[in-house]
């Protein structure tokens, strides 16, 4: 069944003590749960157990309370009283044959530690240095504190044990860990035996790491995260330096886990990053020690993954994001079903929850953290209920999904396409700078749907109620998506404001559907996510001389949350395009528009040919009014139920829309639950008083 190609990648390996199954290697995730949802992230490693993988990690886990990183939600490993949320995880992980891995943090000067109140220690007395700007600044460790340190950690390493983890991930990689901390020049500019010379820098690892291997060494594997380059030169931990390092220290670790400086930087989106972006910074590291290598890069084809192995670049795939899309990958190549592979498409929606603290979604695995909460498995659908026919109004990922796991349950399904291809809005978008590798969305639900004795796709077929009355399906599933407003209404306006007939106005559907304006365009970025900057790349490439305008005090604002706003602005400062921030369009006349500081009353006009609107969008749902109001005749028709889901339902990211295709698919016949709780959630025990 499995092609030889992959073999590789089925040998184990051992890692000190302990030996992996298979070279399939879930490096740590954040999934924005953490401690307050333990059980939902403990579910969420254990289908990762079942898909194959031989080593599953944790997300970072404060090791002790003067360094936490409040407001993001991770794991504590702070006392006792941690142990058996953690055991409930190892439990997991460890139930088809992986192994466990906890991974330890001390952040330092990136733990403002706004929740313990402690002073943050650091390696130099430095401000903190997170995504918040806290105005905090640490105080430098001393001797003492460093022993203390090297305590905490080897308790931390015991408590591990108790909790049943078979593996300890040391994080120093991203900017995040101490040991990175002590390792660069950029956070280390201490004059005693921890600083100055690599071999000082690279001390207290070399002591946390010996005192960690006499406490559990014998029957624990101690990995290290390592960043592959600060990407600031000599002033930090260069890739030069890097290599300097692994040299030095050979044998230090049991396995090396190499990860590139920065996060932003490691989980690069794939408008901004290909897979195996980090090839580069890795390859020629494995001759510099004998230990097993494991290095990331949003890998999900087998053929690179093996590549990677047989020319010895790496000795176990590490995967986070590939892992979250597909947690059967490693199964589906073990069973020859590369094909059924859900690919991720390096959108880091999946980051998003832990940036807003909330809890993780993932575009192409709707199931991603609902696998307790909701009970949904990533790879089986509950069994069908009891009426048997469905019509899915809508390609797009909101209907492509529903039908997909419609089909999966045992509907019959018809699927209606008003156009003449599947896909909808992922079908236009990808098709624009730097979203290719979106359309995973469509080609993976295509292939899932192609084999799908129990689906009729119709194109050319825009339904109306009279139709959809006429065919008489038990259910109907209205996916029908939603438009670009015309009219500039979102966040500044909320109802349309003056505008001048005589401009040429267009939303990025005109664009998406050929429109090309000339001259100088001003885009208005009410929307804030990634449509405004990428329309900007597309003007450009027409050749347009363009100016965007945001209320916003960043490009592509909430991009903030998927670690790409810095390279947008980057790339469109470079392509020349004017970025106006804190400012609104409160006007649009005949040859201009009329910005506005957010802040003042001072206005000022921009001349310009052409306005792009990037504001809103509309719910395309008169479909569903229309059958709405013509209630009375569904049960003549046969018709159960009606339903809107997705954009046509409320506009949002494509991820919301694969999430409310697969929820409808999964709540279809299900009991009316009334007024109680839709998901399982875990809350704090109260102390005895
Ligand atoms: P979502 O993100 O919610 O899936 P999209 O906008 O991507 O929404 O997709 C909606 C799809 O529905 C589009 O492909 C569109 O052509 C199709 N559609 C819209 N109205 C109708 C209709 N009345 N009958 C059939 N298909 C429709
Ligand atoms: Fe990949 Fe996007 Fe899913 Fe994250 S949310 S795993 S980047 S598809």
């Amino acid at each position: 069944m499995r092609d030889q190609r992959y073999d590789v990648l089925f040998d184990p390996m051992k890692i000190g003590p302990v030996t992996a199954k298979n070279r399939f290697y879930q490096v740590p995730h954040c999934n924005g749960g953490g401690y307050r949802d333990p059980s939902a992230a403990a579910e969420m490693r254990r289908s990762k157990a079942e898909g194959g993988w031989g080593v599953i990690f944790t997300e970072q886990c404060e090791m002790h309370h003067t360094s936490e990183i409040t407001p993001f939600i991770e794991l504590r490993l702070w006392e006792d009283k941690d142990i058996p949320m953690l055991r409930r995880m190892s439990d997991r992980m460890k139930e088809h044959g992986a192994l466990a891995g906890i991974q330890l943090a001390y952040s330092g000067v990136n733990g403002p530690n706004l929740y313990s109140k402690e002073v943050p220690l650091a390696v130099s007395a430095q401000p903190i240095r997170t995504f918040t700007n806290d105005p905090v600044q640490a105080r430098a460790l001393d001797k003492s504190d460093i022993r203390d340190l090297r305590r905490w950690f080897v308790n931390a390493a015991l408590r591990s044990k108790e909790a049943g983890f078979d593996l300890i991930c040391l994080y120093g990689a991203h900017g995040f860990g101490i040991f990175q901390h002590f390792l660069s020049r950029a956070t280390n500019h201490r004059s005693d035996e921890y600083g100055g010379s690599l071999e000082n820098r690279s001390r207290f690892v070399n002591e946390v790491i010996s005192d960690i291997k006499d406490a559990v060494g014998d029957t624990m594997g101690i990995t290290l995260r390592v960043s592959l380059d600060e990407t600031i030169g000599d002033l930090g931990f260069s890739n030069a330096e890097v290599r300097d390092f692994v040299e030095m220290n050979r044998n230090l670790p049991d396995l090396w886990d190499l990860a590139q400086g920065t996060w932003e930087d490691c989980s690069g989106p794939s408008r901004f990053k290909e897979e195996a972006a980090q090839e580069a910074l890795v390859r020629g590291i494995h001759e510099l020690t004998d230990k097993p290598i494991v290095g990331v890069g949003r890998f999900t084809s087998p053929d690179v993954m093996a590549k990677m192995v047989r020319n010895g670049t790496l000795d176990f795939i590490g995967c986070a994001r590939p892992s979250i899309a597909d947690p059967f990958l490693p199964k589906k190549v073990e069973e020859g079903r590369i094909e059924d592979i859900r690919e991720c498409i390096g959108c880091n929606i999946c980051i998003t929850g832990d940036m807003t603290m909330s809890i993780s979604r993932c575009t192409q695995n709707p199931t991603f953290m609902e696998e307790w909460r909701k009970g949904w498995h990533p790879e089986r659908m509950n069994t069908k209920g009891d009426s048997s026919s469905v019509l899915v109004l809508g390609a797009g990922p909101a209907g492509l999904e529903a039908t997909r796991a419609l089909a999966e349950r045992g509907y019959d399904v018809a699927l209606a396409e008003a156009g003449r291809a599947i896909g909808g809005r992922v079908a236009r978008e990808r098709l624009l700078p730097g979203l290719s590798a979106w359309g995973r969305v469509v080609d993976y639900r295509d292939y899932q749907i192609s084999q799908k004795p129990n689906v009729e796709t119709y194109f050319d077929s825009a339904l109306d109620a009279d139709s959809i009355l006429e065919f008489g399906f038990e259910n109907v599933c209205i996916a029908t998506g939603a438009k670009w407003r015309r009219d500039g209404v979102a966040r500044q306006h909320v109802v349309p404001f003056p505008t001048d007939d005589h401009m040429s106005l267009f939303t990025p559907d005109d664009l998406m559907d050929g429109a090309s304006p000339t001259g100088h365009v001003v885009i208005y970025d009410d929307d804030h996510y990634y449509m405004g900057g990428v329309m900007a790349e597309l003007l450009v490439q027409k050749g347009c001389t363009v100016t965007l305008v945001t209320p916003a005090a960043y490009v592509s604002e909430w991009t903030l949350n998927t670690l790409e706003q810095h390279e947008i602005h980057r790339r469109l400062a470079r392509l020349g395009v004017m970025i106006e921030l804190n400012r609104g369009v409160s006007g649009i006349g005949k040859d201009h528009v009329i910005t506005n500081c957010m802040f003042t009353d001072q206005s000022r006009p921009i001349q310009c040919d052409a306005v792009l609107l990037v504001s809103s969008r509309q719910e395309n749902n008169g479909v569903y009014a229309d059958l709405v109001a013509r209630q009375e005749e569904w049960a003549d028709a046969g018709i159960k139920s009606v339903k809107l889901i997705g954009d046509a339902n409320a506009p949002g990211p494509i991820a919301w829309a694969t999430y409310a295709g697969h929820r409808y698919a999964r709540e279809l016949d299900a009991e009316d639950i009334g007024d109680a709780l839709p998901f399982r959630r875990e809350i704090t025990e109260l102390a005895a008083e």
